[in-house]
């Protein structure tokens, strides 16, 4: 696999275009917008009726990325806030064995939103969506890099994944081989309630 999409020619890391040339801040008040496909006709379109939260950029290898991009960026927002509003007959699971489902455009492969079915997952009620598919500006920026090791499964050298992970830093994306420690905590403070060994924290 060529992994001359991720740097440039002077070197630099490339890690996802909303985050390579800095990350714009959130908008206040901002209430959400419309996600297009990248087809140039008939696109899906996806209405979110609210800001997103948690914004990161994601190394695995289920999230759909841009191309040349060596890492996705990924939110999460309220399913009862995500509507689509145009083609739904294009959208198709990506992988129906995955715990999220992934509707993508069978046309142009982007995935619109990912949703979980399973009511018992800690993060069962949001959809997982990519802002970067809107022409809105004001969406809340990425705030950390989850499952940066992950992209050595999609062929990223080892041997620069220092590189990566300094790149990640000083975009201030602090990077971590599975989600943040918010996120990791939330999902075992669930596991531990839906157990009994753990009661309102
Ligand atoms: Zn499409
Ligand atoms: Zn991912």
């Amino acid at each position: 696999m060529s992994n001359d999409i991720s740097s440039d020619a002077g070197g630099q890391i490339k890690i996802h275009p909303a985050v390579d040339n800095g990350i714009p801040p959130a908008a206040p008040n901002f209430s959400g917008g419309t996600l297009t496909c990248r087809c140039a006709t008939d696109p899906v379109t996806v209405e979110l009726a609210s800001q997103v939260a948690h914004n990161h950029v994601c190394g695995c290898t289920k999230c759909w990325k841009p191309a040349g991009a060596l890492f996705s960026q990924v939110a999460v927002v309220g399913r009862d806030k995500v509507t689509v509003t145009a083609n739904a007959d294009k959208l198709a699971i990506a992988d129906t064995s995955a715990t999220i489902q992934r509707y993508a455009c069978r046309d142009c492969g982007v995935h619109m939103y990912g949703r979980i079915e399973n009511t018992a997952h800690p993060f069962h009620g949001l959809d997982f969506v990519h802002t970067e598919l809107s022409r809105e500006s004001g969406w809340a920026p990425p705030e950390f890099a989850a499952f940066v090791s992950s992209i050595i499964e999609s062929g990223f050298p080892p041997s620069k994944m220092g590189a990566v992970r300094a790149r990640l830093t000083e975009l201030g994306l602090p990077p971590y081989d599975a989600l943040s420690p918010a996120l990791m905590d939330a999902i075992s403070t669930h596991v531990a309630k839906a157990r009994g060994v753990l009661q309102e924290a």
